[in-house]
């Protein structure tokens, strides 16, 4: 067992704990219902699971669904299925519009209190009333409106009697703070949309500073993790917190306990952490709904989109993933992570999990004829070179065999340590062939080798170890099977598509060879396999049995990974 991670954000836990700030830690993981998860909240549900774990707390899944009309419950299920796939379940599965009767009484409480207004000017005026990084913004014309004028107004704005974007409600902060989220930040505005849980109960929507604030204090959330972009969010987070003061005020959540929902508000801390970025890698919801949407991949779980469960039909695992997030580490430091990393960690933990097969995927056949005619033997393979608990198997060999057409050249390249003309190669697990014949096409393709195998080579005898330069992998013909295999490749031949240089879309960087689809031939026991059974094809790389398509009697691989970086240079 690895020693825990150490890092900012675990110290913090640490330190609230030893000082009995809170009796546990509860935090909680927020997605939008608007798409499906990618490998950039891969790091945020470690993190807030992890922590949660690791200090025997408790971490909700919070649906944030406080924007009508963009979210869709089919991402719900989709969230729900992820989290749990990297290896997580929640204390509870909450949703921001459980809280929405809590949001609105909030509101009226605030405007009670004299820090709250409606404001009457479109969403232009506000833009143009709020000032600048430099210049101070100006007060709008409605801010000193009276108690009962807004009570007034926002009851009105509840029941639905104004327009869309007609009214406002505003928080009364600091027209010239120097941050301008304080700058009488909205709370509140009219949509009259239909929600997918409240349908038509609501014309008016809580805007996500505040309903996230006060999301997190109803929960009893002690730590609420967020990118660094919600740093300058800080300050209103704490206003309305502070300002609200759910714990003293349960008046104001009646509706949480009627409902049967445990309530324990208390005073959330955020803390905000860098974002992961990776190289090669769209992170952003609405691209990844267009990439979709206009056919350049065939779903959102195509095996090249980095969304979780497209790395999960890819065969990345979910211990490859906590890896990486492990390793990039916790910081307020903003980086890009080499794709190559991730690679990295996925290869990692294949090489320790994925039993091994064999499986040719452009194949040459090669006759053995000093083998009678007919010939066939069962060989015994171990299943992993390096951990004997995984067993052995049975590989049937024959007089004729598959091997990559690439493990034989006829005019080699300095250093080529494979099959060549009159050259020696080891076969897997059988023994020495010496090339003999080359047989042609009439276009002068090679369509067959014939070789002889030196007997004394034989696995197993005295003379197998016989020093010869190159090792291939080989499938016997007589009992191969044949497979669909995906080659798949990163998505984008630039580290960074989004970085919209010389005048490129993203969209111009999809990489076209990212997928390639050949048909192999696999030994038999890579065949009979359950979907998502991972494996490491020799010399190949790591594949998976689709999750979709692959059947036993038809069988469907995808390429996880290679064994080697080829896109180092
Ligand atoms: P988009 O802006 O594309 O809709 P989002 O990041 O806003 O995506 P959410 O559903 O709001 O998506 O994200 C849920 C949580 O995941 C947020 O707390 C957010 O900070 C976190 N998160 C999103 N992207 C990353 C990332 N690349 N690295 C770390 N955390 C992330
Ligand atoms: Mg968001
Ligand atoms: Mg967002």
């Amino acid at each position: 067992q690895a020693a825990p991670p150490q890092d900012f954000i675990r110290q913090i836990v640490r330190d609230d704990l030893a000082a009995g700030r809170h009796k546990a830690i509860h935090t909680r993981f927020p997605p939008e219902p608007n798409g499906y998860l990618h490998i950039g909240h891969a790091k945020a549900i470690c993190l807030s699971f992890g922590i949660a774990k690791e200090f025997n707390g408790w971490c909700n899944l919070r649906l944030d669904d406080t924007n009508p009309g963009r979210e869709d419950p089919e991402f719900v299920q989709g969230i729900k299925d992820d989290v749990r796939w990297l290896g997580y379940d929640w204390h509870e599965l909450r949703h921001a519009s459980d809280y929405f009767d809590v949001f609105y009484r909030a509101a009226l409480k605030l405007i009670g209190d004299g820090v709250a207004y409606v404001d009457d000017l479109s969403a232009e005026e506000m833009r143009a009333y709020r000032g600048t990084l430099t210049e101070p913004g100006r007060h709008s014309p409605y801010r000193e409106r009276s108690v009962e004028e807004n009570l007034d107004l926002f009851r009105r704005m509840r029941a639905g009697e104004f327009a869309d974007g007609s009214k406002t409600l505003r928080a009364k902060i600091d027209m010239a703070s120097g941050n301008i989220n304080l700058r009488d930040p909205a709370l509140y505005r009219i949509r009259k949309v239909a929600h997918q849980n409240t349908g038509d109960a609501w014309p008016i929507y809580p805007m996500y500073d505040f309903a996230h604030a006060l999301s997190d204090a109803m929960e009893g959330i002690t730590h609420s993790l967020c990118t660094l972009e919600f740093e300058d969010h800080r300050p209103l987070y704490d206003w309305c917190v502070d300002k609200v003061d759910l714990p003293n005020h349960p008046e104001l959540w009646q509706s949480v306990v009627a409902a049967g929902l445990e309530a324990k508000p208390a005073k959330p801390r955020q803390i905000e952490f860098s974002r992961l970025n990776l190289s090669y890698c769209i992170t952003s919801k609405r691209k990844l709904a267009q990439l979709v949407g206009e056919g350049h991949v065939d779903g959102w779980d195509d095996p090249r989109m980095n969304t979780l469960r497209g790395l999960r039909r890819r065969g990345f695992t979910p211990a490859g993933l906590r890896l990486l997030i492990e390793r990039v580490g916790v910081s307020k430091q903003n980086s890009v992570i080499d794709y190559a990393v991730l690679e990295n960690c996925i290869r990692e933990d294949l090489d320790a999990t994925a039993a091994r097969r064999m499986a040719v995927l452009d194949p040459l056949k090669l006759v053995i004829t000093n083998l009678p005619e007919g010939h066939e033997e069962t060989l015994s393979f171990p299943n992993h070179p390096k951990d004997e608990s995984f067993g052995t198997r049975e590989v049937p060999f024959a007089r004729e065999v598959w091997i990559e057409r690439d493990d034989f050249a006829e005019v080699p390249p300095k250093g080529f340590h494979r099959l060549k003309p009159e050259g020696e190669v080891r076969l897997r697990g059988v023994g020495i062939v010496k090339c003999g014949q080359i047989v042609k096409d009439a276009s002068g393709n090679v369509t067959e080798l014939h070789c002889t195998l030196d007997p004394d080579t034989r696995h197993g005898l005295p003379g197998a170890d016989r020093k010869v330069k190159g090792t291939i992998h080989w499938v016997s013909a007589t009992h191969a099977v044949s497979a669909e295999v995906r080659l798949y490749d990163r998505l984008f031949s630039v580290p960074a598509p989004d970085s919209e240089e010389d005048g490129k879309s993203w969209l111009d960087h999809v990489n076209p060879e990212a997928k390639r689809v050949v048909r192999a031939w696999l030994e038999p026991a890579a065949a009979r396999v359950e979907p998502e059974q991972r494996f490491q094809f020799e010399r190949l790389g790591y594949f998976v049995a689709d999750r979709v398509d692959h059947r036993a009697d038809a069988p469907v691989f995808n390429r996880t990974v290679t064994l080697r970086d080829v896109w180092a240079r």
